[in-house]
Formats: C-alpha cells, structure tokens, sequence
C-alpha cells in the first residue's frame, strides 16, 4: 500500500483530503507544520508528499527544496494563490506537480494515482533491467545468460557464451587465439589454443546462417578472429 504525508497547516483541508485519499486504498498521515513535516518526509518512509506553500515554521519553499535534496519521491504543491504557483514553478524547486486552493478531492485523488504509476514505473523499470549487449540480429541477455538470434533461443555452453559475449562486446577488435585463450578460460586449465577454433566453429553453427561465410565472427587469417559490425 502506498503511503503518503500531508503537510498543510489547515487542519480541515488536511482532514478532508485524508479522508479522500484512505477512501481510494492509501495510507495517509498529516503534519501541521513545515518543521515537523520536514522531519517525517526525510526520516521515514513515503511514496508521495502533499505539501502546502503557506505553513508556520518552515514554509513550503524551503521543505520542497529540502526534501528534493534527499529524494526522489513525487511532490504535490498546494497553494490558495494562483501568483504563488507561478512563482514556485519559477524557482524549479523539484516539485512534481501544483495545485490551486480550493480543488476537488477526487481531483486531488486523481492526480496523486497519476503521479504513483508514472513513479513506481519509473523505480520499477530500473529494478528490472537486464544487460543487454545487441548487435544485428543478436541479442545476448548478459543477466539471465540466454542468447537469441533473430528472435529465436540458441542454447550456448557456458565457454561458448563467454566468448561470444566478450568478443560482441569488443567488436573490431582483433584478437589472437592465444588472447582469447587467456581471456575466457583459466590459466591453469587443460587445453590450448585449438580449443578456441574449436568454440568458434561451435558457436557460428548456432548463429551464422552460412558458416563457409561468416557474417558475425570473422576469421582473420593468421591472427585470429573478430566480431564484425
Ligand atoms: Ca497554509
């Protein structure tokens, strides 16, 4: 459940957009002064604050520009003067959004609901966010370890993932078998530098469409190989 702190000095106002708001499912507490608003906004945990300008103890100006400093969490600004909305967008004090004294609770309702999605869009599409490398019709899910060509799965061992994906991430380069050798398997392991030729004839089945001609991994003779763009 979202949870969000009401900072207004007019304890009617407060109450009546309290009730609104725990009406459509959120948790809602209130705080009557700039300072102590201040306090419970940085200290605790809220996914939204509703701020009133005019407040006794630290005005709404300074408790904006305050929280903003620590949080990323969105800010509706109130105001009974319509002069004091302008001046605040004025400043650029980090605020989300502004309203004008008296508004409509399902108003107030709506643009609170707004303003959670797009913010919990926002956090939730970086919590999820897988590394990518994309080259032409390859895509290499780094996080989740999966590799799709044109769309469709391929399944890689282990060797064969790494060095695609080291060599997808280096395109142009051109490296030695020995380089590659060195780079994907430990130094103490068995095997040598045929076991490269061997991973990249493996690899290019899956994901050449003609293997006699390569148009991913390129084989460059007498050096060594490298991943074309
Ligand atoms: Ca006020």
């Amino acid at each position: 459940m979202s949870r969000l702190l009401i900072i207004e000095d007019e304890a009617e106002i407060a109450d009546l957009e309290k009730d609104y708001l725990e009406m459509s499912g959120y948790e809602v507490e209130i705080e009557h002064a700039g300072d102590t608003g201040l306090t419970r906004a940085l200290s605790e945990k809220f996914d939204l604050i509703i701020l009133d300008l005019m407040l006794p103890g630290v005005d709404g100006f300074e408790v904006c520009k305050r929280i903003r400093e620590e949080k990323n969490i969105p800010i509706l600004m109130v105001s009974a003067k319509k002069d004091d909305i302008d001046k605040i967008r004025g400043l650029g004090l980090g605020a989300d959004d502004y309203m004008t004294k008296p508004f409509s609770p399902s108003e107030l309702v709506a643009r609170v609901k707004a303003h959670l999605t797009r913010y919990e869009r926002l956090v939730g599409s970086h919590a999820k966010e897988n590394d990518i490398v994309e080259i032409r019709g390859i895509r290499i899910d780094k996080t989740a370890r999966r590799v799709y060509i044109d769309g469709e799965e391929k399944t890689f061992t282990t060797k064969e993932f790494d060095l695609l994906t080291f060599l997808a991430e280096n395109p142009n380069h051109v490296y030695t078998k020995d380089e590659l050798f060195r780079e994907i398997w430990d130094m103490d392991s068995i095997g040598d530098i045929a076991t490269v030729t061997v991973h990249i004839k493996k690899i290019r089945e899956k994901i050449e469409y003609d293997t006699a001609n390569p148009q991913y991994i390129e084989t460059i003779w007498g050096v060594g190989y490298r991943f074309k763009v």
